[in-house]
């Protein structure tokens, strides 16, 4: 566990509603050497993988994602919420606790020869996730694992990762 990491997550109770404790990572972004532990440990991990490319998910993968992707000397693919992409697009849609949400990746932006890592910030119920996941699949691309800061182990995501049998490493557990 990566306790100087985790020691710089802020805990905002109630936020974005009653009851849920959100996890901020902008005190660790803000923190050099603990923004530098974060990609510095996901470039060992991902050093010797055969990557081609890193897939981030809007909006806060985008930032572990493009640092991972330029410290490996390897491309970056952004997975964006619908109607953001200029170009034509793939879309995969998820559940949300109330209603529904889609993520979208353009088309000729991954193929058959790509081997990719899908970066967020946090795995909660791990709609986002799977829902990039079966993106990254439709591409025709084969996947590494999938990768976050944070892992909330009381909620399904882990359980539904492990179910579906996709790998996933995090970097601290709350
Ligand atoms: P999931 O789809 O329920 O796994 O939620 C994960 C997505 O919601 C990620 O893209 C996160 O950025 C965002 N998210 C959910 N809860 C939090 C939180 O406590 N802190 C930061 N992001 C969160």
């Amino acid at each position: 566990m990566r306790e100087r990491i985790r020691s710089v997550i802020r805990a905002v109770p109630d936020y974005p509603k009653p009851g849920i404790v959100f996890r901020d990572i902008t005190p660790l972004l803000a923190d050099g050497d603990a923004f530098a532990e974060a990609i510095n440990s996901f470039v060992e991990r991902y050093r010797n993988a055969g990557l081609t490319k890193i897939v981030g998910i809007e909006a806060r993968g985008f930032i572990f994602g493009t640092a991972l992707a330029y410290a490996l000397g390897i491309g970056f693919v952004p997975l964006r919420k619908p109607g953001k992409l200029p170009a034509k697009t793939l879309q995969q849609r998820y559940s949300l606790e109330y209603g529904e949400d889609a993520l979208e990746i353009h088309t000729d932006a991954l193929g058959a020869h790509d081997h990719v890592l899908i970066i967020d910030d946090l795995l909660a119920t791990g709609g986002t996730v799977l829902a990039a996941v079966d993106l990254v699949k439709q591409t025709g691309a084969s996947l590494q694992e999938c990768a976050f800061v944070i892992s909330l182990d009381q909620l399904p995501g882990v359980d539904r990762l492990q179910q579906a049998a996709i790998p996933y490493y995090t970097l601290c557990r709350f």
